[in-house]
């Protein structure tokens, strides 16, 4: 479904990812990990082209990313993205924070639109919020509804940007549900995050970065037991 094939990055002199390869497929669940710095947000953000590349290509199913235009507003809709920092709209309630974009880009109608944005709310479990405004939610509320406002495009994949690192201790796990809900039910997602419990639970694969480069890749039972690499095995002694 993605597939990004020698792409490489620099800011500068810094050489942030250096041929990249790698394919996720439908329905996949990637987990990326790795080092302060090691080009884990710039990935993610390569891939939805907040961040043009030098070098190489990426594909959304089997179509090069589009450069400018409407067709890259219909690409940030296919590939949602949740950020760290939940990026709602301050001034609109939660309701319209969810059907903003169908409404702008997807030109749903607006009965259809409220429709499906209460279901994926009540999805999510803060439908009894949806008058609100952002700064009336806790974090965890407001990370979940940042989550239903992706789901409302119906994107082909999301991408989060260690969505729990922002949050109180006690929010992290509600996000963690609904994360490894949309994981069981099939949607495809790539997750740069901390959260090993996670990992090991809703992965099906973990991608290890380290200086701008994938040094080791494998599903998660195998990369925390026997990871192969002295960069993870560094990096796995800090953490666990
Ligand atoms: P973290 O775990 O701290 O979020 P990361 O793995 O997400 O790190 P990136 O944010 O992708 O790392 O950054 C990779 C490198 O590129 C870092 O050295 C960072 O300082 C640098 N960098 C990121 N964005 C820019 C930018 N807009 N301009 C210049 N340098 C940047
Ligand atoms: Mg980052």
């Amino acid at each position: 479904l993605v597939d990004l094939s020698g792409v490489n990055k620099h800011f500068g002199e810094l050489h942030v990812l250096k041929d990249i390869n790698l394919s996720i497929a439908k329905g996949e669940v990637v987990v990326v990990i790795g080092p302060s710095g090691s080009g884990k947000s710039t990935l993610c953000r390569a891939i939805n082209r907040l961040e043009p590349i030098d070098t190489g290509e990426i594909r959304l199913d089997g179509e090069p990313l589009p450069s400018e235009g409407k067709s890259l507003a219909r690409l940030r809709a296919d590939v949602g993205m949740v950020f760290q920092s939940f990026n709602l709209f301050a001034h609109k309630t939660i309701l319209q924070n969810v059907t903003l974009g169908p409404l702008k880009v997807r030109k749903t109608d607006p009965k259809q639109a409220e429709k499906r944005a209460l279901e994926l709310l009540e999805r999510v479990g803060v439908a009894n919020q949806a008058s609100k405004y952002p700064a009336q939610l806790s974090g965890g509320q407001q990370q979940r509804v940042a989550i239903a406002r992706a789901l409302a495009m119906d994107p082909k994949v999301i991408l989060f940007d260690e969505p729990t690192s922002a949050l109180d201790p006690e929010m992290i796990q509600e996000v963690l549900e609904v994360m490894i809900d949309l994981a069981k039910q099939g949607m495809t997602m790539v997750v740069v995050t901390h959260e090993m419990g996670f990992a090991r639970t809703a992965a099906n694969r973990v991608v290890f970065m380290a200086d701008g480069e994938i040094v080791e890749q494998a599903d998660p039972e195998t990369f925390f037991t026997n990871p192969t690499s002295r960069r993870a095995q560094d990096f796995l002694g800090k953490i666990l």
